[in-house]
């Protein structure tokens, strides 16, 4: 027989996670590893941008294969990103496949970053150029991939399928996870994972990089209600998130991701692995 769970402290929960799962430790099996390594090189701004926005576009699907084809590319530019990708090169560089994308469409997506850091002298200021007009993250992250979409075009018309995999519109009402990821690498402030680059964005402005584990976790956490994983339900869980944490909230999507990532979730298949998790008394799949 169940019995009734006593009202857990959510918050006090998440803070463990954090706590006893440093982030910090977590970083080498993350793609923000690349960035992170032009960061602590000293490297300039432009470049780890573009570094951090190559990563996080090509992590979806498998950790362990998307960060071997991120690695592969930045052995194969010798570290010189920046250089490669606005240069001459950037046509004949052996840029990886990777799932839906081809080896071809991967290289015109870094050859309109390239492009656009030329044009518009880095992806910061594409990115505010729609940005400042309302402080709208939204606005920002479509003036950004508007401009890349327009480089990409001027590349290859129509663009292939395989790019535009690669550049969701974030004003689609999607879930836009590898854009929210993104912007958390460049906002959040430096704390040995993300970067603080762009402070002109508060940390209280991002949204949480969701996907099927994260909504799922977060519903039988009871941070939203809504079944869809879109841009709604990524502002739901923020702003709940922001209950614990109003300057702050997204430091909780390390809560959350080690649980999903990991594979430590079952989502509650798996009651003995719920009765180990810190989240445990206040998860809804955790039975009693
Ligand atoms: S209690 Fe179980 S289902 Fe809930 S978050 Fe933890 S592992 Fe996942």
């Amino acid at each position: 027989m169940s019995r009734q769970k006593s009202q857990p402290d959510l918050k006090a929960l998440l803070d463990k996670v954090l706590i006893d799962f440093p982030p910090v430790k977590r970083t080498k099996a993350d793609p923000v590893q690349f960035p992170r390594w032009f960061f602590e090189q000293g490297r300039s701004s432009v470049e780890i941008e573009a570094v951090a926005l190559y990563s996080a576009m090509l992590a979806y699907g498998s950790a362990a294969q998307f960060i071997k084809k991120i690695e592969q590319t930045m052995q194969a530019c010798n570290r010189n990103f920046l250089a490669t990708i606005t240069g001459d090169q950037a046509e004949t560089f052996a840029w990886p496949a990777y799932r839906l994308s081809t080896a071809h469409e991967i290289g015109i997506f870094a050859r309109a970053v390239g492009r656009v850091i030329n044009r518009h002298k880095s992806i910061r200021h594409a990115f505010n150029e729609g940005f400042n007009l309302r402080q709208n993250l939204q606005d920002g992250l479509t003036s950004l991939q508007r401009a890349i979409i327009e480089e990409a075009e001027a590349i290859e018309n129509p663009l292939p399928r395989g790019l535009r995999h690669l550049l969701p519109d974030p004003a689609a009402g999607g879930c836009a996870k590898r854009w929210h990821m993104f912007m958390r690498w460049m906002a959040r402030p430096e704390d040995g994972v993300d970067m603080g680059l762009w402070p002109e964005v508060k940390p209280s402005q991002l949204l949480i990089p969701l996907d099927r584990h994260i909504s799922r976790i977060a519903r039988n956490l009871g941070l939203t209600t809504r079944a869809s994983d879109d841009w709604k339900t990524a502002e739901e869980i923020s702003a709940k998130l922001k209950e614990f944490s109003p300057e702050d909230p997204i430091k909780y999507d390390f809560s959350l991701c080690h649980l999903g990532i990991a594979g430590e979730c079952t989502h509650g298949k798996d009651q003995n692995l719920c009765r180990r998790c810190l989240l445990y008394p206040a998860c809804r799949a955790g039975k009693v």
